[in-house]
């Protein structure tokens, strides 16, 4: 979707700085983030939330990828949180689904 914002970083028509690409998902550093590791894992194909999933195949692709890239950065030694936040009150701002990868210090719970 041209007035997507993920999608134009996906397709590199905006800047960020990428952990990984392949056909099918795009990381990225979150530009604001909220823990030193703080990492955004998106399916390059526009899906505007969790709620609107309809390939169920997407997860294991969008999990396995998350997983692969704390495995690459070491992060499975202290931990860390993946999140996906669905909808308003789920607090999602950006409406194209995205995983939230946390690491790098305690992360509270429960969740804000
Ligand atoms: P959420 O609130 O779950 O929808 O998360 C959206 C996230 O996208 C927030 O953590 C933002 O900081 C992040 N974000 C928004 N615009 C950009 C951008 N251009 N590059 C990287 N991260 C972004």
């Amino acid at each position: 979707m041209s007035d997507c914002i993920f999608c134009r970083i996906a397709d590199g028509d905006i800047p960020a700085e990428f952990i990984y690409r392949d056909d099918k998902v795009a990381a990225f550093r979150d530009a604001n983030p909220q823990a030193p590791v703080h990492i955004l894992v998106i399916p390059r194909e526009h899906c505007e939330s969790s709620a609107h999933v309809d390939d169920p195949s997407l997860w294991s692709v969008l999990i396995d990828r998350a997983v692969k890239i704390a495995r690459e950065l070491g992060l499975e030694k202290d931990g860390y949180r993946m999140v996906i936040n669905t909808g308003e009150q789920g607090g999602q701002s950006v409406p194209h689904l995205h995983l939230h990868l946390l690491a790098g210090r305690n992360l509270g719970w429960p969740p804000g």
